[in-house]
């Protein structure tokens, strides 16, 4: 889409529904995943789940996407496929859901560090997350996209990992992908002003080394170039004047990995 799309109040509703139908689905995500399982059987989980409760998987068949999530693990950084692959103690598992429900997407992710992981794991899952709350502090009328970036940026530069710069965040509502893009590095008061009825996803994808990344001959997956751990989280947020409001936050999932 190559304009912002400002939405109404009752779009933010149903946008708000959309995000709970999701919110839910990751709780449910959380329950189930765990070393043994693969990462189909969480998909499968994912279709029946969003079907159940009256919306479709808005990834599947979108530009030609295969499943209803996207799955990436380890060194893979964004739009892994879903396989056969038996998740393992350890494993850090990018988990990137999207639901359709009566025309309106949600889009959140959440990485899920798998049993004991290593210090660095647990680190650069901390960061990332920290990070994107920096940003989701930004996201107010006024503000500008730049005043977001950066606040991603200034919190992950000082520990040293790569911020992938050739994905980014973006405007979300009837459409998976409207403008603006909210890149995850950028400078304080630059790019578009932040109004009242956007609704954006903000998403960091944070390489515990190198920002380089490879693009598979699938099509799709992401990872890291140089093979270290990546993470990834996103959150969609409403934005208003004077606080954001985050239309899906981890609470649900957290509390459920606790
Ligand atoms: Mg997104
Ligand atoms: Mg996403």
């Amino acid at each position: 889409m190559s304009k912002v799309i400002l939405k109404s109040e009752d779009d933010i509703e149903q946008l708000r529904a959309s995000a709970e139908v999701l919110s839910n689905l990751l709780v449910e995500i959380g329950k189930a995943i765990k070393p043994g399982i693969t990462t189909l059987s969480l998909d499968k989980l994912a279709y029946d789940f969003i079907h159940d409760h009256g919306g479709t998987p808005a990834f599947l068949n979108y530009q030609g996407f295969p499943f209803s999530l996207c799955i990436s693990v380890n060194d893979q950084v964004v739009h892994g496929f879903p396989s056969d692959y038996v998740i393992q103690e350890g494993d850090l598992i990018s988990v990137d859901g999207g639901v359709n429900l009566k025309g309106y997407i949600s889009d959140s992710a959440y990485t899920f560090g798998i049993g004991e992981i290593s210090d660095e794991a647990e680190r650069l899952l901390d960061v990332t997350k920290a990070s994107l709350f920096e940003g989701v502090k930004q996201a107010v009328a006024g503000n500008r996209v730049g005043d977001i970036s950066s606040a991603v940026q200034d919190y992950v530069t000082p520990h040293g990992y790569g911020i992938v710069r050739e994905l980014v965040g973006h405007g979300v509502g009837r459409n998976l992908h409207e403008k603006p893009e909210i890149p995850n590095y950028g400078k304080r008061g630059n790019g578009p002003k932040l109004k009242e009825g956007m609704v954006i996803c903000i998403e960091p994808m944070i390489n515990a080394g190198d920002r380089k990344i490879k693009f598979w001959e699938d099509g799709w997956t992401v990872s890291t170039a140089d093979g270290s751990l990546s993470a990834h989280f996103e959150q969609m947020v409403a934005i208003r004047k004077g606080s954001p409001e985050v239309l899906l936050d981890f609470v649900g999932i957290e509390n459920v990995l606790k």
